[in-house]
């Protein structure tokens, strides 16, 4: 965690900080700043950028068009929303594309280093970039794209590389990929590769490392709340189920974790991938959750992730006062 905090006095430095504390008046929508614990940055077009389908309604959902107007977008919405800090990972495991964001936003990207096979992970590469300041977390990690189990040995190399740089990981464990995507996007995908539950090894043998399960281990909530209970490291982020499932299933998901007492350990992520307008979404749809208190929806939207990443106080204060860009 040292270098991250390195990384945030210069943010200090480098940040244009407002003047107006956000402020909630009533228990409704949240307004104030938003750390997004979830985002993907692309180095060359794919299939997904244009027209695509909805994963889950089969309707049309316009994307960026391209790399660069990608940027752009998501730029406009952290913007527009006050998402004064981003974790952004390139599908490709390239982070070429993702210094190039650092750059443009000084102080509001963390780089996630993108793990699919264990197997080809360049060990020495990350320990390169964690050292040049190029890699702030491990993740995207998402094995089941390899058709690799949770439980797999092989992801122990992910571990112990994370323990070493003392880094956070990301690690992705269903829904992946549109409904379906086994049978023409993801081959080697497999809903029971996705079973939180068969984290618990690694999680044992690793105790120092912090996790946070990508869109929070939907649908399998019981797995879930035995593994936060059991593995207090453990942390998830909403992401796609924000905005692909329908909203009753996403508020319910939500809600069973809320009641078991893991408001604390719930932080917001919108995986944009190529629609960045689902940014919006997906924090519409955490703050349309009828169940949460105000000071919750603060903690999901900006206090947990915080923690999580031990962001020094200075920091924290500063993205509290900063303008809300509505
Ligand atoms: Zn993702």
């Amino acid at each position: 965690m040292k270098k991250l905090q390195v990384f945030f006095l210069l943010a200090v430095l480098f940040s244009f900080s407002c003047v107006n504390r956000a402020r909630e008046n009533s228990n409704s929508a949240y307004t104030g700043p938003i750390i997004d614990m979830h985002m993907h940055a692309y180095n060359t077009p794919n299939p997904l950028f244009g027209e695509a389908s909805n994963p889950v309604t089969g309707e049309k959902r316009y994307g960026s068009e391209n790399p660069a107007s990608h940027k752009e977008e998501t730029f406009e919405i952290m913007e527009k929303h006050n998402i004064v800090l981003g974790v952004v990972s390139s599908p490709d495991g390239k982070n070429k594309v993702l210094k190039e964001w650092s750059r443009s936003k000084p102080g509001k990207i963390l780089i996630g280093q993108s793990v699919v096979d264990p197997d080809k992970l360049n060990a020495d590469s990350v320990r390169l970039y964690f050292k040049r300041g190029d890699v702030d977390i491990i993740g995207e990690v998402m094995p089941n794209y390899a058709g690799i189990l949770p439980n797999d040995q092989r992801l122990k190399k992910v571990f112990d590389l994370a323990e070493e740089l003392e880094v956070p990981i990301g690690f992705h464990l269903f829904p992946g990929g549109p409904a379906g995507g086994a049978y023409f996007a993801y081959p080697l995908t497999r809903a029971s590769q996705a079973k939180p539950l068969q984290m618990e090894e690694l999680l044992i043998s690793h105790p120092k490392v912090k996790v946070y399960i990508m869109h929070a281990g939907w649908p399998f909530l019981e797995d879930m709340k035995a593994l936060m209970y059991a593995h207090p490291q453990v942390h998830v982020d909403v992401s796609v189920i924000s905005w692909n499932l329908p909203r009753q299933e996403f508020h319910n998901y939500l809600k069973g974790l809320v009641d078991a007492g893991f408001a604390k350990r719930i932080m917001f992520g919108s995986d944009q991938m190529t629609w960045p307008a689902e940014i919006a979404n997906g924090i519409e749809a955490v703050n349309a959750a009828p169940f949460l208190s105000i000071q919750q929806k603060a903690d999901i939207f900006y206090f947990n992730a915080a923690n999580f990443l031990e962001l020094p106080k200075g920091v924290i204060n500063q993205h509290q006062n900063s303008m809300v860009h509505k």
